[in-house]
């Protein structure tokens, strides 16, 4: 057993259920705590005064009056990519529209050139180095995506990246498949070419993944330009035939309806969500499907319009924060700026984002059960944090808080 003591704070939402409205406010904090770990989860969490003494502890770790919470869950991401683009970020300060940047081949065709172009097992050291660094700022579950392949070949080969990374990650990957990311290059010239596109999602691409077990999620994005409501509808509703549980990139630059139509399709989660209407709230404070909240993408397109975070958590929707970790519009591993920027943006209290970052993502991913907050019997997925208390999470910004991070009882991070 590992006994982790002279902690002054644990904060933790509590439960295996998602937690939404008021509740998200309450967090269960305990001063002067101690954390004891068996067989990779919590035995007891309670104040150190009260260990219980017969326990047989075999290391005794001094948390020198950190803090602990519970891992994040970043339940957003798109980590298995090749090629990186400071360059187009730079010409757009110098004022170059993104329609001038992706005329010139930039944009995500150049993320799509990349990636076609890297071996997998370029792939898996890509995912592993960004793995790293989640870890090292607090995250200990992140979801994944492909959808920079863009044909069958290139999105087996990203999914099979990330299945062989899971296997040495520091950071417990839950893999999805979003080849309905964009249309293809090659496939953008008609009505005909991108509707062919989606046969092969259909047709060819899904039934392999599930085959080969490489995807738990199916993901598509619904916006004008992108996706049609009904070509997203009929990727996922083929998806979920196949076993897949559905996620949507939802009302992001224009309103879609995406929200109401990831209800409708019992979605795990409604993604982006800037331009969500009054309807799509509605819809979502009466179901069961996330909104899933990714302020970095507005911090890094320099927008001024982020998710009404407020109103959908006032509305009684779940809420939860990722970082949406991507070449192009949000190149962050780190949960605790995301946390920042959900308060300080968007008018999220820091229990709120706690909540959101850590259980309701973990509910998002089906793993309520097994992770999101530190009470016995979870997997002891835990972050001490250098501060005295959880609201240093915020008020102490823009520095890398997190000293120790334990995966599954397992120690991953030892500052
Ligand atoms: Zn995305």
């Amino acid at each position: 057993m590992i006994l982790i003591r002279h902690l002054s704070q644990v904060a933790t939402p509590v439960g295996t259920a998602a937690v939404r409205g008021s509740a998200m406010r309450s967090l269960h904090v305990i001063d002067r705590a101690a954390i004891v770990i068996d067989e990779g989860r919590f035995v007891f969490v309670g104040p150190e005064s009260e260990v219980p003494k017969e326990l047989r502890i075999a290391e005794d770790i001094d948390a020198r009056g950190g803090t602990a919470i519970p891992g994040f869950v970043d339940t957003h991401t798109h980590l298995p990519f090749a090629g990186t683009r400071e360059s187009e970020f730079n010409r757009r300060l110098r004022g170059e529209t993104y329609e001038q940047i992706a005329a010139s081949g930039g944009g995500i065709a150049s993320s799509v050139h990349a990636t076609r172009s890297a071996s997998e097992e370029q792939l898996v050291e890509n995912v592993l180095a960004r793995a790293d660094t989640m870890a090292r700022y607090g995250t200990t579950t992140a979801e994944a995506k492909s959808g920079y392949g863009l044909d069958k070949a290139c999105e087996l080969k990203q999914l099979r990246a990330l299945k062989r990374a899971s296997e040495r990650s520091p950071v417990r990957l839950v893999p999805t498949c979003l080849a309905a990311h964009e249309f293809p290059p090659e496939s953008r010239g008609s009505t005909a070419a991108r509707d062919g596109w989606v046969s092969t999602i259909i047709g060819e691409i899904l039934p392999a993944v599930a085959e080969a077990k490489l995807a738990v999620f199916c993901d598509a994005f619904v916006e004008r330009g992108v996706f049609t409501r009904e070509q997203g509808e009929d990727v996922l509703r083929a998806a979920r035939a196949l076993g897949m549980t559905p996620r949507l990139h939802a009302d992001e630059f224009t309103d879609s309806d995406g929200a109401a139509l990831a209800v409708s399709l019992g979605a795990a989660s409604a993604d982006h969500l800037m331009q969500v209407s009054d309807r799509g709230i509605a819809a979502l404070a009466k179901s069961n499907t996330v909104a899933n909240l990714l302020p970095g993408t507005s911090f890094f397109l320099m927008s001024d319009r982020y998710a009404p975070a407020r109103t959908l958590i006032d509305a009684g929707a779940i809420v939860s924060l990722s970082t949406d970790c991507n070449p192009g519009s949000s190149m962050t591993e780190s949960m605790q700026i995301v946390v920042q920027l959900a308060t300080l943006q968007m008018k999220m209290t820091v229990e709120e984002s706690l909540t959101a970052a850590t259980l309701n993502g973990a509910y998002s991913l089906g793993l309520a059960n097994e992770t999101g907050s530190i009470e016995p019997g979870k997997r002891a997925d835990l972050v001490i944090l250098d501060a005295p208390n959880y609201l240093h999470l915020v008020y102490h910004f823009g520095v890398n808080l997190v000293r120790v991070v334990f995966n599954g009882g397992r120690l991953t991070v030892d500052g």
